[in-house]
């Protein structure tokens, strides 16, 4: 996967809150080209896996139960500095600290709920939207 991609989930929150569409509107107008995208139930397994790197976290079970709740929305957006850019439009972890006008200020509840997921790293990008999609998936 380019560099210029990241991954992204509308966690299980945005969906029964019906954010889903609010939010990918401010995904394009930020300037992203949805390259992948489709709704999907993660099984327990998945987001174990998925997040093993909290697996010594104080709120890994949680996390986990909440991932696996309902669907998420899963996608690859393209943009230059995709993922830097990515993590300044949906703000801190926390939406208490989160900046005024970000994806996490607007529709998270809480650090744990918290609307949506956006990778950290062009690498773990390249990762995480492998576990969600095939090659033949992305366009
Ligand atoms: N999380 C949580 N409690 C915390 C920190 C994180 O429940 O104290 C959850 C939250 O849903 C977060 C996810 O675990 O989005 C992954 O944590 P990370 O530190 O990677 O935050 P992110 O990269 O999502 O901002
Ligand atoms: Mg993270």
């Amino acid at each position: 996967m380019a560099t210029n991609r990241t991954f992204t989930m509308l966690k299980p929150d945005s969906v029964e809150k019906g954010h889903i569409g609010a939010i990918l509107q401010m995904i394009n107008k930020a300037g992203f080209r949805i390259v992948a995208m489709k709704l999907t139930h993660m099984t327990t397994a998945d987001a174990k896996a998925f997040y093993a790197v909290h697996s010594e976290r104080p709120f890994y079970g949680e996390l986990v139960e909440y991932m696996t709740r309902g669907p998420i929305v899963a996608a690859i957006l393209e943009k230059d500095n995709a993922v830097e850019d990515f993590r300044t439009l949906i703000g801190a972890t926390n939406p208490a600290d989160a900046a005024e006008g970000t994806i996490r200020k607007l529709y998270a509840a809480s650090i744990g709920e918290n609307a949506v997921h956006g990778s950290d790293s062009d690498e773990n990008a390249a990762i995480e939207g492998a576990f969600h999609f095939s090659g033949r998936e992305m366009f």
